[in-house]
């Protein structure tokens, strides 16, 4: 039996900058991602993502999302519906980057310092 993945639609103060290329994001959601670390155990966490106009313009999840925000600028009650839809297709698919071992240490490093 497949769990469905639960997608937490996080709603900031100010609008979260794309991770790739600093520039404003549209919307950004937080997704379950997991891996198993060095002694075999299961870790499980959330990751946000955010929609990009400018890296995810040709990616094929988020582009019915791009065009609903062209034709409709904000969620009202009978468009809600319809963006939820667009928004779960995108999350779902959404790619969670693995893990970096090697910059994972990096910020222990700097978080022991107190560098972070
Ligand atoms: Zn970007």
């Amino acid at each position: 039996m497949t769990e469905r993945r639960r997608i937490d639609i996080v709603t900031a103060r100010g609008p979260s900058s794309c991770p790739r290329c600093r520039r404003e994001g549209l919307l950004l959601v937080r997704v379950p991602y997991g891996w198993t670390n060095a002694v075999g155990t299961a870790v499980d966490g959330r990751i946000g993502v955010v929609l990009c106009a400018g890296c995810d313009a040709q990616a094929p999840h988020p582009a019915p999302l791009f065009t609903w925000f062209h034709v409709n600028s904000n969620v009202e009650r009978e468009t809600s519906e319809e963006f939820v839809r667009l928004l779960v297709a995108w999350a779902e698919n959404a790619s969670v980057p693995p893990l970096d071992e090697g910059r994972l240490d990096e910020e222990i490093s700097l978080w022991r310092s107190g560098s972070l």
